[in-house]
């Protein structure tokens, strides 16, 4: 659309981004705008500047004139929100008007749209072909957890604009395993950095942000040129290693190599991963190596431990499955847990989660268990069971390990963290190969 460019290619503001969230819900308060946050956290911390972020309602006017405005200052516009099948949803309309470009169905998406709601035995909704719409000339970022795919559109002055879907987890997805990678590409092509800009990423857990940075602190400036950056998130604190295209790649593969090296050196008890490997997935890959199966017990998480434990594919080999036990009365039926246990110290207490791992053992004979009980909040709390106490236990074999830990944040916070700290339980007890020296297992009368 040349009438709109009015900035030279050689004006292109390097590396600055703008967001724009759209959506009548952000502006009402009814949902707090968590995208743009993260959007800002992620791109900040490999280099990009955010420069504005703004906040626009379901309107297709208001849309493309924010979009147009940012295009006009930031070299990239990410937009998140109103991809979806409903009147309301209007961005992928705005944007291409704005492009001055059409809508075209692309066969691909509606086949696996079609796909979709075969698999789930429904027939499509009409209005769910806008979804398959791609403003002619745009580049699809495939969404795998969801059914809108993120778009890039590029100006002749090689302004970017990016939609992407607003369901949060959906563009964390896209946000790493697309959005990234090809905003890297980006400014390697644009920025003619001598050699590519290559990262690594080592996820960690049981530690807090903090405690992360001060024992790496030391190797920062050994590690020159590649930086450090710490990402923390409900699953733990990642650290990302970034050589920014001064060497040449197979050098920056070496350093990335020997940095990594050295962070595990000081953080080996801590790291279960690296790029896209998720505890839970790591985890199952211990037990499914030893033949084992784990069993679980879950009341203040309500089942989203199970939820982790089966969200990679084959997690039957070693997800036997579990008991969410949010009542009394069904920790002591399901699970064997004492009246005594629970009367004496109550179902958040090291006695009360022990007999629950200790009885989800029993119930499927595995050798593996995780329990968790806790107060989740906003009520419940007590002067000694502060908000976000939660008690962890993880059996292996005959030996089981209790762990008390306070967690900060709200409701979902803290459950999301306590499911987390049940899996790092059970993992440090798989890493530490302990099938020696059991503790003070009991047998639960059933
Ligand atoms: P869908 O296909 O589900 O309609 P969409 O791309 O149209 O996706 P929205 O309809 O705008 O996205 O939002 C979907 C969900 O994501 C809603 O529950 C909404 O509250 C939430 N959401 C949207 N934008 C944000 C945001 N900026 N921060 C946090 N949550 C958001
Ligand atoms: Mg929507």
């Amino acid at each position: 659309v040349p009438d709109r460019i009015t900035v030279q290619e050689a004006d292109l503001p390097q590396g600055t981004v703008e967001i724009v969230t759209i959506g009548d819900e952000l502006l009402l308060g009814h949902t707090i705008d968590t995208n743009a946050a993260f959007l800002s956290r992620e791109l900040g911390q490999l280099g990009f500047r955010v420069i504005r972020r703004c906040t626009v309602p379901d309107a297709e006017a208001e849309i493309a004139n924010a979009v147009h405005a940012a295009l006009e200052r930031a070299q990239v516009v990410i937009c998140t929100g109103g991809l979806g099948p409903t009147q309301d949803d209007v961005t992928r309309a705005a944007v291409a008007s704005l492009f001055g470009v059409q809508l075209d169905v692309n066969a691909e998406l509606l086949a696996q749209l079609e796909a979709r709601y075969r698999l789930r035995g429904i027939p499509m909704p009409a209005r769910n072909v806008t979804q398959a719409q791609v403003p002619r000339g745009a580049l699809v970022l495939p969404n795998p957890r969801g059914t809108a795919p993120g778009l890039v559109l590029v100006r002749g002055d090689q302004r970017h604009c990016v939609l992407l879907p607003g369901v949060p987890h959906e563009l964390r997805g896209l946000t790493r395993e697309q959005l990234i990678p090809y905003l890297v590409g980006l400014a390697e092509k644009t920025a003619q950095a001598a050699h590519p800009i290559r990262y690594r990423v080592l996820r960690t857990t049981g530690i807090a942000e903090s405690a992360v940075a001060e024992k790496v602190d030391h190797l920062l400036t050994k590690l020159l040129p590649l930086t450090v950056a710490f990402l923390p998130g409900f699953a733990g604190t990642d650290l990302r290693l970034t050589c920014w295209g001064d060497l040449p790649e197979l050098e920056a593969d070496r350093s990335l190599d020997s940095a990594a090296n050295q962070v595990r050196q000081v953080l080996s008890d801590h790291i279960y991963g690296e790029g896209d490997d998720e505890l839970a997935a790591v985890v199952g890959g211990l037990l499914r190596a030893r033949g084992q199966r784990v069993t679980i017990a879950e009341s203040c998480t309500g089942g989203l431990l199970g939820k982790l434990l089966s969200d990679a594919p084959g997690a039957s080999d070693y997800f036997e499955g579990g008991v969410i036990a949010y009542s009394n009365s069904l920790k002591h039926s399901q699970l064997g847990v004492a009246t005594a246990t629970l009367q004496q110290h109550g179902a958040v207490s090291e006695a009360a989660v022990r007999e629950m791992a200790q009885g989800a053992r029993l119930l499927a004979g595995s050798a593996a268990a995780i329990a968790i009980t806790g107060i989740a909040g906003p009520t419940g709390a007590t002067p000694d069971k502060p908000l976000g106490t939660v008690w962890i236990a993880a059996c292996l074999n005959e030996q089981t390990q209790t762990r008390r830990i306070v967690f900060p944040g709200d409701r979902e916070e803290i459950r999301e963290r306590a499911a987390q700290a049940g899996l790092a339980l059970l993992w440090r007890l798989l890493r530490l190969r302990a099938d020696a020296a059991p503790t003070t297992e009991t047998r639960i009368p059933r």
